[in-house]
């Protein structure tokens, strides 16, 4: 199957590719699209939809989206569908601001979720969800994956997503179990 991956963050699109070794996964610009969708969604399925549908429509190929983030028990749910903005900086300030909001609170339960949409060029949609447990470190621990995996001890791995392997996290990650839903839907 071939695909285009809504997506211009080159981590997912790895991802994307590692769990789904079968499929042709083009990117957003070998596709030749190079536009910015906007997330307007509230939920991480609204806005993967809103991301496939966008790409699809524009590209005429069957586009694959994810919306993810990770929601901190202590904190209401937050930084969520934010957590790319969460603090108006990189990914670094992401992390430094969820430290400091975090800082002297004993229970750092957390969760990745990912929500996934492929849209297809006649108008069918299939979506999934996925999540994976776990809690916020005190400070980051290893060097590996993106965007909050250094801070995220995995419950499943017993270590931080920034210590585990790529097939570690893919093994156990919000976004695997998301589109291992994703296929055994399709
Ligand atoms: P999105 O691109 O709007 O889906 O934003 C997702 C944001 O959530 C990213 O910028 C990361 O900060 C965070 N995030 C999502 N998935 C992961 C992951 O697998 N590891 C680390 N951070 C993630």
């Amino acid at each position: 199957m071939k695909v285009v991956a809504a997506t211009s963050n080159e981590h997912k699109l790895k991802e994307f590719r590692e769990i789904f070794p079968d499929w042709e996964i083009v990117s957003e610009r070998e596709a030749g699209f190079s536009g910015e969708v906007e997330e307007t969604g509230e939920t991480f399925l609204e806005n993967a939809l809103i991301k496939a549908r966008a790409v699809c429509k524009a590209t005429g190929l069957a586009a694959l989206a994810d919306d993810s983030g990770i929601a901190v028990d202590a904190l209401g749910g937050a930084p969520g569908v934010y957590s790319a903005r969460y603090s108006g900086g990189d990914d670094a300030a992401n992390r430094a601001l969820l430290l400091h909001n975090l800082y002297g609170v004993a229970d750092r339960r957390a969760h990745f979720a990912c929500a996934v949409a492929l849209v297809f060029p006649d108008g069918r949609e299939v979506s999934a969800e996925g999540r994976t447990e776990g809690e916020i470190l005190p400070s980051e621990r290893g060097g590996n994956g993106f965007g909050y995996d250094s801070l995220f001890y995995s419950y499943d791995l017993k270590k931080s997503f920034g210590e585990a392997t790529d097939a570690q996290k893919n093994s156990v990650s919000h976004r695997a179990r998301a589109l291992a839903a994703l296929e055994q839907k399709l």
